[in-house]
């Protein structure tokens, strides 16, 4: 199976509502998809959201990366020689982490065709069906109560909830999002690097003094201060996952052996595909660390690569991967099925990805 050309276009798809953090607000997923086309007919597909706000990755970026860079090295070669082209998408430029997670997993999805078999069994097959938490952006404590009202109202049993815009607000956003979805409901909030580490405390033990149960804090300081995450891994009640902190599986091994976290988030953008994914995955269980595993704003084709992986490996416990249901429509055909909070592995071959409706890419041409 010989790589014969690499296709790249752009999809558009409205969300519900804004998306909001401490970092952004957006309200469409504008994705590069990647179309790898073989010798045999079989097409791999993958997609990369750009999010310049977190991993740099603009949509320029990512179509120069692929273009300029990893299609000139992939073109011609054999999928069958499946670690030396993984390694050629990671070795050909630096950094670019986005663009090289779109074409990982199009190799990824032509190497389960090849051998006709999905690729969450490929990477370990441990389960068919997940559960995701969903969003509450970041808003007002009222709208944020009458989101996470809603979402419970749809099923949802844990909420990710967006804080830190304006810390003297988010112990009353968090209240009133308690008092919305219940005792019963998982509540983990994300700050988006947005405290200092005494701030994060400080706010982390009054959530908990006043009863509100965080499962977890997801990246409250800045990406680079390893240090401050490790404070608040110490002087915290709440534990503490590391997002932004680990792109690569260096990162993770690093905050592991910090002690710098209790959980690691790995996403496939910010690590460079499955590949990679896969050695964070293989780190965090000889540390006995358990993981998340999310996704950017992105539709089908890139988290049902990551719902591959959810699927495959136990070490992923929590799973946040709630992309396709904040979009308004689903323009990608095949893949998992995304009913809500249960999402279910597609069993056919490769990522299962049939293609996207017509109308709803536009090629780019280079
Ligand atoms: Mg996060």
């Amino acid at each position: 199976m010989k790589i014969t050309e690499i296709r790249l276009g752009k999809i558009s798809v409205p969300l519900r509502v804004p998306f909001k953090t401490a970092l952004r607000s957006v309200d469409s997923v504008e994705d590069v998809i990647v179309e790898v086309h073989t010798d045999t007919g079989a097409i791999g597909y993958g997609e990369a959201p750009p999010t310049g706000a977190i991993t740099g990755d603009t949509t320029g970026a990512i179509i120069g990366a692929i273009k300029d860079h990893i299609a000139k090295s992939l073109m011609g070669r054999d999928v069958d020689d499946f670690e030396d082209v993984l390694q050629t998408v990671q070795s050909c430029v630096v950094k670019n982490t986005s663009a090289k997670a779109a074409v990982d997993m199009a190799l990824w999805d032509l190497y389960g065709q090849l051998y006709h078999v999905p690729v969450y069994k490929l990477l370990g097959g441990a389960r068919k069906s997940i559960v995701t938490d969903i969003t509450i952006s970041v808003n007002s404590p009222e709208e944020m109560a009458r989101d996470a009202k809603d979402a419970v109202r749809r099923g949802y049993d844990c909420l990710k909830v967006k804080v830190g815009v304006n810390p003297a607000l988010d112990v009353e956003r968090l209240l009133a999002v308690r008092q919305a979805a219940g005792k019963d409901v998982c509540i983990r909030i994300d700050a988006n690097q947005a405290w200092q580490p005494k701030e994060a405390v400080r706010i982390l033990n009054q959530m908990q003094e006043q009863g509100l149960q965080i499962e977890f804090v997801e990246q409250p300081v800045r990406a680079h201060d390893f240090e401050g995450l490790k404070y608040v891994t110490q002087h915290s009640y709440v534990p503490v996952l590391a997002d932004e902190s680990v792109f690569s599986p260096e990162d993770a091994v690093k905050i592991m052996e910090m002690r710098a976290a209790d959980l690691i988030n790995i996403k496939l953008m910010k690590c460079g595909g499955l590949y990679n994914a896969l050695k964070i995955a293989a780190a965090a269980e000889i540390y006995g660390v358990e993981c998340m595993i999310g996704c950017m704003l992105e539709a089908k084709i890139s988290v049902n690569a990551a719902v591959e992986l959810a699927c495959a490996k136990k070490i992923i416990t929590r799973i946040d991967l709630d992309g396709p249901v904040l979009c308004k429509e689903d323009p990608i055909i095949g893949g998992a099925v995304f009913d809500e909070k249960i999402i279910t592995v597609s069993e056919a071959p490769g990522l299962g990805i049939q293609g996207i409706e017509s109308g709803k890419l536009t090629y780019i041409d280079f």
